[in-house]
């Protein structure tokens, strides 16, 4: 039953089928029936196969369950904490958003996989002729309805953009969720411009965080079927074409409340109490105040490239 559910793959960046196992899938066969929700820091997470790619050295799921199957989910994934997390999202991505015009005058901009559209709306407010792509339908409602922004729904990869048409391309905590990373980074490189910019952001394996916690770090989740250090992210998107590829940082923001909901969840308690962290509820504002902000760098892996 399981084989029908999985597929393989070889290395996502070097097409290598050459890899030695890190640690293997703690999924019995009725997890594979449950849903995936899309939380920050769930404790007692779901995980697949992960490996290590002997030629480049990419950390990868292998098998990941059915791309039909991932395509779905994040197609129907509900976007029902969107209010909760609102300001807080809205105040890291304007730190993304400044991390960009350091780099790049022009204004037209595309946000691959934008979920809710905080990030857009900030690029928005300083100028960029910001678009958006995301495959959750849920989010891309939120995102046109509540935001007011120019937002498709689909799959990057599928959509015929033009070539050489945008300034800047971003793709904020995406990569690590695609079966086929390269060919998305490749699409990205076609519809930039000469000399436009493209920023990438995924979770660090290499960092401290994941060093110290091992299988525990909070980024170890079913969702995410790839894993990046500052090295394997630089040479994928080398790959893909990228030129003059650095590292760089931006400022996190994550409030109370972001912490709490995944662990009121774990504990199946968040229905009932959800009303508490409502932006409307004192509790919530509280909680919404009170904001850990600390440089991006420390948990993720964050680069530049040019075309
Ligand atoms: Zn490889």
């Amino acid at each position: 039953m399981m084989d029908s559910l999985l597929e393989y793959r070889n290395c996502p960046n070097c097409g290598g089928d050459d890899f030695d196992v890190l640690f293997n899938s703690n999924m019995k066969d009725c997890d594979f029936r449950e849903t995936v929700d899309t939380v920050y820091m769930l404790p007692g997470s779901k995980y697949g196969r992960h490996v290590k790619c002997r030629r480049c050295h990419l950390i990868y799921v292998n098998p990941i369950e059915k791309v039909s199957k991932i395509n779905q989910d994040y197609s129907e994934m509900e976007s029902t904490d969107a209010n909760i997390i609102r300001e807080s999202r809205l105040r890291a991505t304007k730190s993304q958003v400044q991390l960009i015009k350091k780099y790049e005058s022009g204004t037209s901009l595309l946000d691959i996989g934008c979920g809710e559209g905080f990030f857009l709306l900030n690029a928005s407010e300083v100028g960029y002729t910001a678009k958006g792509i995301e495959v959750s339908q849920d989010a891309v409602a939120y995102a046109q309805k509540e935001l007011g922004l120019d937002v498709d729904m689909g799959h990057f990869g599928e959509s015929q953009l033009p070539e050489n048409y945008f300034d800047v391309v971003t793709l904020w905590q995406v990569l690590e969720h695609v079966p086929y990373p390269l060919m998305i980074l490749k699409e990205a490189h076609r519809i930039l411009k000469p000399g436009g910019l493209a920023a990438i952001a995924t979770p660090n394996i290499g960092g401290v965080p994941a060093r110290v916690l091992g299988k525990r770090w909070w980024n170890i989740r079913r969702v995410h079927i790839n894993q990046f250090t500052t090295e394997t992210l630089k040479g994928i998107i080398k790959n893909a074409g990228f030129k003059k590829v650095s590292s760089v940082s931006y400022w996190e923001c994550i409030s109370l409340s972001m912490l709490f909901i995944p662990i009121l969840k774990y504990l199946r308690v968040y229905e009932p109490l959800k009303a508490i962290f409502y932006p409307s509820s004192i509790l919530g504002k509280v909680m919404d105040k009170i904001r850990f902000i600390y440089p991006a760098k420390v948990d993720n892996c964050i680069m530049l490239g040019f075309k």
